[in-house]
């Protein structure tokens, strides 16, 4: 009896073994350089430095992250004004700041700032002013709950700009509005580049995607809450992995610090691009992680 107990007991845990082996058996981890590009650094971050998450908390999670560059805007600005100002710490911690201009002084604003003129004039003293690292590189985030919204008379100056001042977007937005937003453009979308965040948050179908890479250039996907984009393992699913790998060029990952409970998480944000990056071809994977935001804002 003892003996039979015994070796199912044993007959259990080899097979326990073996499958539990086969399910870690993954693809080693993407181990290069990362580019965050959707951070946020808001007020309740850090509240002028007294916050939970002061200059050298951030920096040390990026750090230990292995992310080498951000794109950095905050509600209010100075956020992003005090990354930049930042330079012995920055340059320590190995992080290079692309500061945004965000749409927002506060909360309120999320609803307005499409109508808004005292934003639009807020933006261009921003530009004006530009930061401690340089003239600012792009705007947002911004977003639309309603595409139609993106119709607005300030929405529709800011496109304009943003194409005529070579300002990368970074816009929160549905498939809808990304039409409406290229069509503010000069050359009607061919010639602005904007960044995608989340790649579409409500879920837009795969095919509904690429038909907008296609169609516009200078669109890239950046996918931080993007449903439906990994399966089992924490891998890529099938019809996004296909995407990717048709456009390598095209996509980016981020962390959207949107509130302190994503800086309490950022390492395992970042751990999680690790693993499905992972299990891309290594040229596809340090194009997502890396090259493509670097190429973007031409750094080395
Ligand atoms: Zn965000």
């Amino acid at each position: 009896m003892f003996t039979l107990f015994f070796r199912k007991t044993l007959t259990c845990w080899v097979f326990g073994f073996i499958s539990f082996w086969s399910l870690t058996a993954l693809a080693a981890e993407y181990s290069g350089p990362l580019f965050d590009a959707h951070l946020h650094y808001n007020t309740e971050a850090w509240n002028g430095q007294t916050g939970p998450h002061p200059v050298p908390d951030v920096l040390a999670r990026m750090q230990r992250s292995g992310v080498k560059a951000i794109v950095s805007n905050s509600r209010p600005n100075d956020g992003t004004i005090a990354l930049a100002q930042a330079r012995a710490e920055t340059a320590a911690a190995s992080v290079t700041v692309v500061p945004f201009v965000r749409l927002y002084r506060n909360r309120s604003d999320y609803d307005t700032w499409f109508r808004d003129p005292t934003i639009y004039d807020m933006v261009l003293a921003e530009l004006a002013r530009g930061t401690p690292v340089g003239p600012y590189r792009g705007i947002g985030e911004f977003h639309l709950y309603d595409s139609a919204n993106a119709n607005g008379a300030v929405a529709k100056k800011l496109m304009a700009l943003a194409e005529e001042k070579q300002l990368v977007v970074l816009a929160h937005v549905d498939d809808a509005a990304i039409d409406l937003l290229m069509a503010h453009t000069a050359s009607k979308g061919q010639k602005l580049r904007l960044i995608w965040a989340h790649t579409g948050i409500g879920g837009a179908p795969v095919k509904r995607v690429e038909a907008l890479m296609v169609k516009y250039p200078g669109l890239m996907g950046e996918l931080s809450y993007r449903p439906g984009l990994t399966c089992d393992r924490g891998d890529l699913c099938p019809e996004w992995r296909e995407l990717i790998l048709k456009y390598p060029g095209r996509f980016l990952i981020g962390s959207d610090t949107w509130i302190n409970q994503r800086w309490q998480t950022y390492e395992d944000i970042m751990r999680g691009y690790r693993i499905w990056l992972g299990y891309l071809p290594p040229a596809v994977a340090k194009k997502v992680a890396w090259d493509n935001g670097a190429a973007l804002f031409g750094l080395n």
